[in-house]
């Protein structure tokens, strides 16, 4: 066996077989980066093929699904709430508690928690970077970048992000290199941080051997990995020749296959164990109704925002831009590509709101009776399950001034905009937008068979204030 084949023992028992059961995976996400969310979309597509759940559905904090939104999206009253996240602090322990609706705030007990939200069991576990078994992963983004290392001359970083605000967020890269450490696979091994000491730039003075290898402990490929740490360390490439040694970089352990194996195994060892008897949960079940009876009344098919939804004459249904009907010549885009596909306009921009009015065009998807409702979920994430609970008056609107006292960290500054500021935001983002602010007092035309009303602000839309505030954008 081979030293990778090795280092990839990282394999679930698939214990958790649970057709009855959603698994969520959460993620940051990016208002800026399409590519941001790309490793959890993979790590959801290669669960789902593992056929050990009875859903996976994903959600990003910065991006739609938003985690306000999810559970509602769940299938199932048995949902498995598994964060994407590498370390463990205020994200895993605040901020993503308190966006699902859960009452937990702190660091999580080792088997996470379980409460009840909105009638669906929620249980919440720890991030998969905590997870003894990420040793592995970074051994194997070690042997790709240099697989002939020898003990004795090679230095190992695991580079964390670690951050001043949170003494915890550390605490899986320390980890994680301590147990490397004392696998004794390398002359040394330390743990370094991009935002805290110790610093990865004092990296020449705190290694000694000739070939250092920095493995990024990061949950995704981004503007820190594939931009800041380069040009700071100076690096050219995934081999650089510096001050007479040699620095191999590798790509960031997030997006590596057997982090999918991790998450497994972390949810069975949340003791997380099966349950498959299929609870679907009662209003998901009403959605779906409605959404079939709108698809099928109609005799032009069916129109959801820039999206038109018609029965295709070869059976199945048919799904493009409205402005694209009647064209022969789309591309065809298959279900599990479509959320990828719709997420960037024309242009190549990213729509972290997918209710934008940039929708792109030249494209169709084909999906049986069965699917029509995850592609519709594709091109327009939970606008079906708000539209439903809004026609039977149960969508909760939270105004502006809730959602500005809810927020934390570098967004808490937004509790004290002025209305101009918040009206400018909207001008700005609403006015793009196909959803209708409710949050904000407006009224939904409800005349369309699928209304789509904005219950709260976005992520955007805060993100927007806070940058109107602190002047990085210019209030007109
Ligand atoms: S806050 Fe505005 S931009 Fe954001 S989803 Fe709602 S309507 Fe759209």
């Amino acid at each position: 066996m081979d030293k990778t084949s090795q280092q990839l023992e990282v394999v679930s028992t698939g214990a958790t077989v649970s057709a009855g059961r959603t698994l969520v995976l959460l993620g940051h996400g990016s208002h800026l980066n399409a590519d941001s969310a790309q490793a959890v979309r993979r790590h959801a597509q290669a669960v789902r093929e593992r056929g050990l759940f009875g859903e996976v559905i994903e959600a990003y904090w910065k991006e739609e699904p938003s985690l306000r939104q999810v559970l509602r999206l769940a299938r199932f009253r048995d949902v498995t709430v598994v964060p994407l996240f590498v370390s463990e602090g205020y994200f895993t322990n605040q901020v993503l508690p308190r966006e699902l609706g859960l009452t937990w705030r702190g660091p999580l007990p080792p088997q996470g928690v379980r409460e009840v939200v909105g009638g669906r069991q929620i249980h919440y576990t720890r991030p998969y970077g905590i997870h003894p078994a990420m040793s592995n992963v970074i051994l194997a983004r070690a042997a790709e970048v240099y697989p002939d290392w020898t003990p004795q001359d090679t230095a190992l970083v695991v580079l964390g992000h670690g951050t001043g605000r949170d003494p915890h967020s550390r605490e899986a890269t320390q980890h994680a290199a301590e147990r490397l450490r004392q696998g004794g696979r390398f002359a040394e091994v330390q743990a370094l941080y991009l935002d805290q000491e110790p610093n990865v730039s004092d990296w020449p003075s705190l290694t000694r051997a000739p070939t250092v290898v920095i493995v990024p402990f990061f949950a995704s490929e981004g503007w820190h990995t594939l931009e800041t740490i380069p040009a700071d360390l100076g690096l050219t490439g995934p081999v650089t020749r510096l001050g007479g040694r040699t620095v191999c970089y590798s790509r960031p352990v997030g997006t590596h296959p057997t982090v999918t194996e991790v998450v497994l195994r972390l949810v069975e060892d949340s003791a997380d164990t099966g349950n498959t008897a299929a609870d679907l949960d009662p209003d998901w079940q009403a959605a779906g109704e409605m959404l079939a009876q709108a698809v099928t009344s109609g005799a032009g098919g069916l129109t959801v925002g820039e999206l038109h939804i018609a029965a295709s004459p070869e059976g199945g249904f048919h799904l493009c831009h409205q402005d694209d009907v009647g064209r022969a010549d789309l591309r065809a885009v298959p279900l599990q590509d479509l959320s990828a596909w719709t997420g960037r306009s024309d242009e190549g921009h990213h729509r972290p709101i997918r209710t934008g009015r940039t929708l792109p065009r030249g494209w169709f998807a084909a999906v049986d009776a069965a699917e029509v409702r995850a592609a519709l979920h594709a091109v327009y994430p939970a606008v079906l399950e708000q539209a439903h609970l809004w026609g039977l008056g149960q969508l909760p609107v939270t105004p502006w001034p809730e959602t500005a006292a809810r927020q934390s960290g570098r967004y808490a500054r937004v509790r004290r905009a002025p209305p101009e500021q918040v009206a400018q935001a909207r001008r700005d983002l609403c006015s793009a937008c196909l959803r209708t602010p409710l949050w904000a007092g407006e009224l939904l035309d409800a005349a369309a068979a699928v209304p789509l009303p904005c219950p709260e602000a976005c992520t955007l839309l805060v993100s927007q204030v806070r940058q109107l505030l602190s002047g990085e954008i210019a209030h007109v």
